[in-house]
């Protein structure tokens, strides 16, 4: 009796008016759980010490994620399968994923021609009669009691030529509540010795214990407006859902939560940023500028105009710009970095221009040189071995974190390369080194990873962004074709008979790992081998990969770009950026394990004149997925458009690699769901203005650190 009474309080004080059916439900759980209550239990318990859970399943547990009892919670089902309504034996179709509610006789085992195990009975209820088999089960003939009733949930189809339900679940209809029949059941990310089944078990144990104590993170009067659900329900309803609606609101909440934790993370950061940190008005007048564009061998386009506009007046202000300049390749992103530092320049600030390999600096000291031509600049190139004075613009590879205090003295402009090649860390190592007094340096960052813009609002949600949205006029579209190895010999001769009208080729061994390692290395070593004794014999042949010392690098770089070498074997990672108008002709061997942006990203290497341009994808794979993402590369010509295929296709980890370059990791929201994006982020904004530290909101502040594994403090 007492403890109905405190039952009936904690569904009170949950449900709130939710519905007398739900009600009697979790009042079932609680009652069978109930008397453990008070063997208090805390959400940040490591989920080992869980008395249920142990050392083995704490193993496979932390393969999914999950580390404490909070976590098990958040471990959504990524879908469903709806057991919940009731059939008639006589009401049973072919095909139907069905429960019933019947008793058994009749049970056989016995083995089949090739040896499985079979277990047979016969089921029935008022309506009617049908068969049940399980295979290699044999152990379920003890549990299979002909005086009990049972839900047993399962497919039906045929066997033999009886309709029969195939290895169905089974539980006795007097539990009160089912775990894994006549209902809706979530099915759960698994690992190896971890299943669905499993986690049903703990998490409907464990949940009406800790529900309570599942931290809101969203003030009352956000839930309102936005029409959410409590926490506490949604956490409920993603489990132990009672019907689609549930699922659908229990989703939009966890969705909410997830875009609204990083909206809040990136606005607080934007406003922090304007807040708090100075720079340097960096001024400089149109006329200036033009007399700068006016001194390049071209017109710039329309796009990079604009760029260079929203790019100039930021850097006009006393707050530090924090600006990315996004564009496919062979967009142009180096003459609008340019300009940038040409406004720097005019204002005797100096500028630091960090890319992610040294084959890139060398050809940006090149390239910057030229266009600087004319302007008495001075720019120098830091390598690992090469370290030189302070020069108006320093172009490098991370080697430019181990400078000379000197020589971070006047930086008032920062441009990094391709930064999803550089942590946060290295990000912002450089900018405290740069910093003077409490000047803060200005900040572009330029990228070629063609981001849908929805992603861009997620991913960059604390930076700005310019794109440059058309290609310098007279490119032609490179002709992508996909080659099976029965085609290779015939791939061969084709660049032959380039090579023969002073074209070039790169063939770019497969990707193996995310960072370049000695597999990857050898891949290329090998394929270099091969090519130089079976295929190009006669032909100038060269090789790049990371290990080749930095010397021999730059001279196998320059003869490619001189023509002396005409083929040029090389990794997927070192290539980044380099540019060569005769190359015209590019082979990617195993294109199938590349992200589509990347893919598109390689053979913007190609291309790059007005020849018209070849690049042949090498694939062994017969997979229709495969072959549909390649087929995508052959016909689509914007790099922003693959990148949102590829996130369709495998979703955004496969795209952007590994968690360490700061991509958000969505459990449940979608990407593509910009009116959640825009929602999110205003209330963001709007939280942010009345309590800029989140001091009244310690739950999402939490929330916020966990999910970013960092702590929130103010710059300093
Ligand atoms: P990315 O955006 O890939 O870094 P680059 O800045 O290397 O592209 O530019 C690619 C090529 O296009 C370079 O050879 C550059 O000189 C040329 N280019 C850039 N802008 C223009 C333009 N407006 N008109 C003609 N050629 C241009
Ligand atoms: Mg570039």
């Amino acid at each position: 009796m007492k403890y109905e009474n405190r039952e009936e309080k904690i569904l009170e004080n949950f449900l709130g008016n939710s519905d007398r059916n739900c009600r009697v439900r979790i009042g079932n759980w609680l009652s069978i759980t109930f008397l453990t209550l008070s063997r208090q239990m805390n959400l940040h318990d490591p989920i080992g010490t869980v008395s249920s859970i142990g050392p083995i399943y704490k193993k496979r547990l932390e393969k999914l994620n999950i580390f404490e009892l909070q976590d098990l919670f958040y471990h959504f089902p990524f879908r469903y399968e709806d057991y919940s309504r009731i059939t008639n034996i006589e009401n049973l179709r072919y095909g139907q994923k069905v429960t019933i509610c019947a008793s058994i006789f009749d049970v056989s085992t016995y083995k089949s021609k090739n040896g499985k195990s079979i277990l047979k009975a016969k089921l029935y209820d008022q309506s009617g009669v049908v068969s049940a088999a399980w295979f290699n089960q044999p152990y379920l003939k003890n549990q299979l009691d002909t005086k009990t009733e049972f839900h047993f949930s399962g497919e039906i189809k045929f066997f033999g030529k009886e309709l029969t339900i195939t290895s169905p679940t089974f539980e006795k209809v007097n539990t009160k509540n089912p775990v894994n029949t006549a209902r809706i059941l979530p099915i759960y990310p698994e690992t190896n010795g971890l299943t669905s089944k499993w986690l049903r078990k703990q998490i409907l144990k464990l949940l009406p214990l800790c529900i309570k104590k599942l931290p809101e993170t969203l003030d009352i009067t956000l839930t309102r407006r936005q029409n959410l659900l409590t926490i506490q329900e949604a956490i409920w309803k993603i489990h132990l859902p009672e019907n689609n609606n549930d699922i659908e609101l229990a989703k939009e909440r966890l969705s909410f939560d997830e875009f609204f934790q990083i909206q809040t993370n990136a606005v607080k950061k934007r406003n922090d940023w304007s807040k708090f940190l100075k720079a340097t008005e960096t001024k400089i007048s149109k006329n200036e500028l033009d007399i700068f564009l006016k001194s390049l061998p071209f017109s710039i386009t329309k796009s990079q105009e604009e760029c260079i506009e929203q790019i100039t007046k930021d850097l006009s202000r006393k707050t530090p710009m924090n600006r990315i300049l996004q564009g496919d390749v062979g967009s142009g992103k180096t003459i609008v970095a340019a300009a940038a530092a040409f406004a720097a320049i005019k204002n005797s600030l100096k500028t630091l221009i960090m890319v992610p390999t040294e084959i890139l600096a060398a050809q940006h000291f090149k390239t910057f040189t030229n266009l600087f031509r004319a302007n008495n600049v001075k720019i120098c190139l830091i390598t690992k071995t090469h370290k030189d004075n302070l020069a108006d613009i320093t172009i490098g590879t991370h080697a430019l974190l181990n400078l000379e205090r000197e020589q971070y003295k006047k930086v008032g402009l920062i441009i990094i390369d391709e930064q999803h090649r550089f942590g946060v860390e290295q990000r912002s190592k450089l900018t405290l080194l740069s910093k003077r007094a409490n000047l803060y340096p200005h900040f572009l960052t330029l990228t070629a990873t063609p981001i849908p813009r929805t992603v861009a609002l997620t991913l960059y949600g604390n930076l700005d962004l310019s794109v440059i949205t058309q290609l310098p006029p007279g490119r032609k579209p490179i002709k992508t074709f996909i080659v099976p190895q029965s085609k290779r010999l015939d791939a061969y001769k084709f660049i032959r008979k380039h090579l023969r009208s002073r074209e070039q080729a790169f063939i770019i061994c497969p990707f193996i790992e995310a960072r370049e390692t000695l597999n990857s290395q050898k891949a290329a070593i090998m394929e270099f081998a091969r090519l130089k004794k079976e295929v190009f014999y006669d032909i100038p042949i060269g090789l790049l990969h990371g290990r080749v010392p930095t010397k021999e690098k730059e001279k196998t770089i320059n003869d490619f770009s001189e023509g002396s070498l005409k083929v040029l074997v090389a990794t997927p990672v070192v290539e980044v950026g380099i540019d060569i108008p005769n190359a015209t002709i590019m082979i990617i061997e195993g294109a199938d394990r590349f992200g589509l942006a990347q893919l598109h990203q390689l053979r913007g290497r190609i291309g790059r004149s007005n020849k018209e341009s070849f690049c042949l994808l090498f694939t062994d794979s017969q997979s229709e997925i495969a072959l549909k993402r390649l087929r995508a590369v052959k016909t689509e010509t914007s790099g922003t458009k693959l990148a949102e295929i590829d996130l369709r296709l495998r979703g955004p980890g496969e795209i952007f690699g590994t968690r360490q370059h700061g991509f958000p990791t969505l459990k449940i929201a979608n990407f593509f769901d910009l009116n959640l994006i825009q929602r999110t982020r205003s209330e963001a904004r709007e939280l942010l203005e009345s309590d800029p530290n989140l001091e009244r909101h310690k739950n999402l502040k939490r929330a916020i650190e966990k999910r970013f594994n960092q702590t929130i403090t103010l710059p300093n």
